[in-house]
């Protein structure tokens, strides 16, 4: 079995400086919580508990001294809520999402209506919108979503995506905002780690050598699927969490597996999928048997 890894994939510069801060405050011998998932990686979050910093949902839930906030970033009101309950606070938010806050402020401040193109219950989102009057913004997916709203009531528009968003998918959307306000104006928020992922999956789809795509990542991570998305339109594809996910039924006939993984899958998942896929005999491939053993 050939194994074939997309030219970039997995963690993000952003993910990657988090997952060593929480390491290196659990090596020194703190204990901590994590306000929702480091990262939407289920083996990342277990690592994490048996370091000693386990996930928690709401900040009142926290029974440890120190909360830790994750690469997506909070609203900025729960630094004061933390402090009011006496929390220490581990800052883990990814500088390209502090970006973001400020550039969503900067144009409140002047006067511009906000729109988020992304999905309102991911954090990443909830952070940039917790703390708005809701009069001041909008959340949006789809074009249908927008015609219900009379933009009249606007004199401009700032748009900003969700930074793992695919912004290509979004474009119908986007338009029909600018033909409501002509001031409309785009705020370049896709983040290029996840641009690079993106385009570097395509290419795996693109490659004639590759007969399957594996995409390594967590169920809940948007970026994840997204690169699942891409890959699927080229190639037979899998999301996988991991070596247990293995089915060695779909590799009857295939001779190169490509490989990606999303921003917040960790390098050594990555490494344990292409060990097994390499380890992998041909006559299992044709095969339709259990599961791969982790
Ligand atoms: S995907 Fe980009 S914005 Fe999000 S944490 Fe990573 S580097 Fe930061």
């Amino acid at each position: 079995m050939n194994v074939k890894r997309a030219a970039k994939y997995g963690f993000c510069a952003g993910v990657r400086i988090a997952d060593r801060k929480v390491k290196k405050f659990a090596r020194e011998g703190h204990r901590g919580a994590i306000l929702g998932q480091v990262v939407h990686n289920e083996r990342v979050v277990e690592e994490m508990r048996q370091l000693g910093v386990d996930t928690v949902d709401a900040l009142a839930e926290t029974r440890e001294e120190t909360i830790v906030f994750s690469a997506h970033g909070v609203p900025p009101s729960f630094h004061a809520r933390a402090r009011e309950q006496g929390l220490r606070v581990l800052d883990t938010t990814c500088p390209f999402v502090y970006d973001i806050h400020d550039e969503a402020a900067a144009a409140l401040a002047a006067g511009a209506h906000l729109v988020f193109i992304g999905d309102p219950r991911h954090r990443e989102v909830i952070g940039y919108t917790h703390d708005l009057d809701p009069a001041d913004y909008h959340v949006l997916l789809r074009v249908e979503e927008a015609r219900e709203i009379d933009w009249s009531r606007y004199e401009k528009v700032r748009i900003f995506y969700q930074t793992t968003l695919n912004a290509g998918e979004f474009e119908e959307l986007v338009r029909y905002i600018e033909s409501q306000v002509p001031a409309t104006r785009r705020a370049d928020t896709i983040c290029y780690a996840t641009k690079e992922n993106q385009d570097a999956a395509l290419a795996l789809g693109r490659d004639p050598e590759v007969d399957l795509i594996l995409v390594i990542g967590g169920r809940a991570s948007a970026n994840t699927r997204h690169l699942w998305e891409i890959c699927r339109q080229h190639k037979p594809s899998h999301l996988i969490q991991g070596v247990a996910d293995l089915d060695p039924s779909w590799f009857a006939g295939v001779t190169t597996v490509g490989l990606t993984a999303g921003a917040s899958t960790p390098d050594y998942v990555v490494d344990e999928v292409e060990r097994a896929l390499r380890a992998l005999a041909p006559e299992a491939a044709g095969e339709s048997g259990e599961r791969m053993a982790r």
